[in-house]
């Protein structure tokens, strides 16, 4: 999820790239919330036990999300800001070089010599510092990622994905609860595993296989670890 800001710089990719976010968010809060529902159950029928831990994992999921994701997107930005200020400076100091490597560039893409170096003279006359921004750094320097807003969308992304268990383990009776909410578990996934694969551009088929099986893993050893220690009865 961490290098996906490097390459929002189109419109539909980066609507892609939130979608794939939230959609990875969401299976987070799912699959944690419901391993951790899981998990109490093999130890304990008290549906108050159950229900607390499973607050406390939404609470904790939610908020671990959006600080490594505002950790995450701050550090690219102080980057992307750092190459912004060296790129500028290098056109202030080495105007000449700085036009070689433009047409130089152009010229790799395919153009002639000629050509490259008038695209390069007319795109420096126009504005320089946008020219090489979009050609060498490919960041679009009025669209940084701002931290906080993806902080904000992590957290409620798996907001989102860890209160579909926990609103089943709160309404479904006492025998149900803990099949119905594998079965609205295992329907997310297979929706947001369409998702992100359709987001990704990826097999789909092999895309929800994978996020079930992970998946059940998760829910499969929380539930042997609570049996575990139910079972020593601390
Ligand atoms: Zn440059």
């Amino acid at each position: 999820m961490d290098n996906l800001h490097f390459e929002s710089n189109v419109g539909v990719s980066s609507k892609l790239n939130w979608l794939r976010a939230a959609v990875l968010g969401a299976q987070d809060g799912v699959v944690s919330v419901s391993s951790i529902i899981v998990g109490v159950a093999g130890a304990s029928d008290s549906r108050a036990f159950i229900l607390t831990a499973g607050v406390a994992g939404l609470v904790a999921g939610a908020l671990s999300m959006a600080a490594g994701e505002y950790v995450s997107v701050s550090t690219q930005r102080d980057t992307e800001r750092a190459l912004l200020e060296k790129e500028r400076r290098e056109l202030e100091t080495q105007p000449e070089e700085e036009l070689e490597e433009l047409a130089h560039i152009y010229e790799s893409k395919g153009l002639s010599r000629e050509t490259a170096l008038k695209v390069a003279e007319e795109l420096t006359a126009h504005d320089a510092f946008a020219a090489h921004v979009e050609a060498e750094l490919k960041i679009d320097q009025h669209e940084l990622a701002n931290p906080l807003h993806a902080g904000v969308a992590s957290a409620g992304a798996f907001f989102v994905g860890a209160i579909i268990p926990l609103a089943i383990v709160m309404l479904a009776p006492a025998g149900y609860r803990i099949p119905v909410m594998l079965a609205a578990v295992f329907f997310v996934l297979i929706v947001t595993g369409f998702l992100s694969a359709y987001a990704g551009g990826a097999n789909k088929f092999k895309a929800i296989a994978r996020v079930l099986a992970g998946g059940t893993v998760a829910m499969v050893i929380t539930f042997a670890a609570g049996k575990f220690l139910g079972g020593l009865g601390i």
